[in-house]
C-alpha cells in the first residue's frame, strides 16, 4: 500500500510511518517540523520504501500528487497541545484548519477514493462534568472565549470539515479522537505529562503535579494507537463516522507520579503547583478523561496489548540509557 502521512514527523505520525514499514509498505512523510522533528525519521533513513518532504502542508506544492499516489492518508499535521495554543494561537487556527481544508480538497479533486484518518482529540468533549465520553455525548465548551479551548475549537472544525466531504463526496474518512497518547520519542516541552514526569524521575530531579493532582487520565500506548488506526481506515463500516481510540485505564495525575517515582526507584520530590503558575492564566482543566471504545472494539475488535506499567518501564529504560550514553 502507499502510505501518505501528514505530519509524519510528529510523534503518532513517526510510529505510524514505522508501523506501515514493517509491514512492507510504502511511506511518504510530510512534516514542516514545528513540533515534529527529524530525529524521529532518523531510523528510516535510507529506507527504498521511505520518502520525506520537508513542507508546510497549508503551502506544500507536491500536495496534489501526493495525494494521487496514496492509497490511504492519515492527516497527522496540526499544531498540537494546549500549551501551544496559548502560546501561539493564530499558528494553531491556521494549520489546523486551512491545512485540514486543503488536505481534503486535494483528495477530492484527485478524484480517486483513498482511505483516510483525520486526527482529531479528546479536548473537544471540553469542559465536560462526565468522566468517560462517548462519540455520542454532547461537547461542553465555555463560551466566554478562553483561549485554551481554541484548539478543541480547531480540531471540531476539522470533524465537520471531514465529516461534509464524506457525506457529499462519498469519501472513505475516519475521524479519530485521540485520547491521550504516550511512548517512545514523545517529549515533555508543551507539557505533556508523561515524558516531564519520566524525564525528571530519571534525574532525581522534583515532579510538578498541577492542581491537586485528583485529575484523571487514561493513557494509551501509541504502539497500540497505531494498529487501531491502521484498522480502522481499511473498515468501511467505520468510514463517515468518528470514533474514539485510547485506552480505558484510568489513573490520578497524583497517582502517576507517585508510580513514576517508584518504578524509576527515583528519589525525585512531588511538588505541587497552581495551574494559575503552570499555564499563566485562568486554566479550565479537565477533571476526568476516560474514553468509551465500545465502537472503536465493535468496528475493529480492537485490544490495547500495553498497560501503563510496562509503558512506564519502557520509557524509563529508554531515558536512563540515554543519561548513561551523555555520561
Ligand atoms: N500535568 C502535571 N504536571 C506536568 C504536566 C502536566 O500535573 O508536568 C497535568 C495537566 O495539568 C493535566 C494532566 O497532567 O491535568 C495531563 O496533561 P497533558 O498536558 O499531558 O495532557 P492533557 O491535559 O491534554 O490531558
Amino acid at each position: 500500500m502507499h502510505i501518505l502521512i501528514t505530519g509524519g514527523a510528529g510523534f503518532i505520525g513517526s510510529h505510524l510511518a514505522d508501523h506501515h514499514l514493517a509491514k512492507g509498505d510504502q511511506v511518504y512523510v510530510v512534516d514542516n517540523l514545528s513540533t515534529g522533528s527529524i530525529a524521529n525519521l532518523e531510523p528510516f533513513r535510507g529506507h527504498p520504501a521511505f520518502r520525506f518532504a520537508e513542507a508546510d502542508i497549508l503551502h506544500w506544492n507536491g500536495l496534489t500528487q501526493a495525494v494521487a499516489w496514496a492509497d490511504r492518508i492519515y492527516h497527522m499535521a496540526a499544531v498540537v497541545g494546549v500549551k501551544k495554543v496559548l502560546e501561539d494561537p493564530v499558528a494553531v487556527m491556521a494549520t489546523n484548519m486551512t491545512g485540514t481544508e486543503r488536505v481534503l480538497r486535494a483528495i477530492h479533486a484527485g478524484g480517486w477514493n483513498p482511505q483516510v484518518i483525520i486526527a482529531s482529540t479528546s479536548e473537544v468533549y471540553g469542559f465536560n462534568a462526565k468522566s468517560s465520553f462517548a462519540e455520542t455525548d454532547h461537547i461542553v465548551l465555555p463560551s466566554a472565549g478562553r483561549l485554551r479551548w481554541a484548539y478543541a475549537v480547531t480540531k471540531l472544525a476539522d470533524e465537520f470539515l471531514a465529516f461534509s466531504y464524506a457525506r457529499k463526496y462519498g469519501l472513505h474518512i475516519v475521524v479519530v479522537r485521540l485520547f491521550n497518547t504516550i511512548g517512545p520519542n514523545q517529549v515533555g516541552h508543551y507539557g505533556m505529562v508523561v515524558p516531564s514526569f519520566v524525564k525528571q524521575a530519571v534525574r532525581n530531579e522534583p515532579l510538578t503535579v498541577y492542581g491537586e493532582g485528583t485529575q484523571t487520565r487514561s493513557f494509551c500506548d501509541v504502539r497500540d494507537t497505531v494498529v487501531a488506526l491502521d484498522s480502522l481506515a481499511g473498515c468501511p463500516e467505520a468510514w463517515g463516522e468518528v470514533v474514539n481510540v485510547g485506552n480505558d485505564q484510568e489513573i490520578s495525575i497524583r497517582d502517576l507520579a507517585e508510580r513514576v517515582v517508584q518504578r524509576a526507584d527515583s528519589n525525585s520530590p512531588i511538588h505541587f503547583m497552581s495551574y494559575k503558575d503552570a499555564y499563566g492564566e485562568e486554566f479550565d482543566d479537565v477533571t476526568h478523561r476516560r474514553p468509551v471504545l465500545n465502537k472503536l472494539k465493535a468496528l475493529t475488535g480492537f485490544e490495547p496489548v500495553w498497560d501503563l506499567d510496562n509503558t512506564l518501564d519502557d520509557l524509563i529504560e529508554r531515558a536512563s540509557a540515554k543519561i548513561r550514553r551523555v555520561a
